[in-house]
């Protein structure tokens, strides 16, 4: 059973078994991680997740995008850019770099 995330029409990811790169958990559902911090993108959803055991926040490389509607999935990211105030992602590379500024953060180690 994979995970799948939507955005009705606009785009749409699918992560197979998730492993924790820090601990080394794995799990298919939110038992072990949460996708609370999942990023819309120009490249499609996504999908961030923290492990629930040991915090560690990661980008799977399992999942797989598919982009339904390219204008509309970029005017949805744009929306939220300016809803949420936050700066727009352009793909998994920002996506990767921002989850590894959350755990160096998140472990105060920020130089
Ligand atoms: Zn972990």
């Amino acid at each position: 059973m994979a995970l799948k995330f939507r955005l009705k029409g606009l785009a749409e990811t699918f992560v197979d078994t998730i492993t924790c790169p820090c601990c080394g958990v794995t799990g298919v559902d939110d038992q072990h991680f949460t996708t609370e911090l999942t990023k819309v993108t120009y490249q499609g959803i996504i999908v961030v997740v923290q492990c629930r055991d040991c915090k560690e926040i990661f980008v799977p490389s399992s999942q797989k995008l598919g982009v339904l509607d390219n204008y509309a999935l970029r005017g949805a990211v744009e929306k939220d850019s300016v809803d949420s105030g936050e700066a727009i992602m352009n793909g998994i590379s920002a996506v990767r770099l921002s989850a590894e500024k959350l755990n160096a953060l998140r472990k105060g180690c920020m130089h």
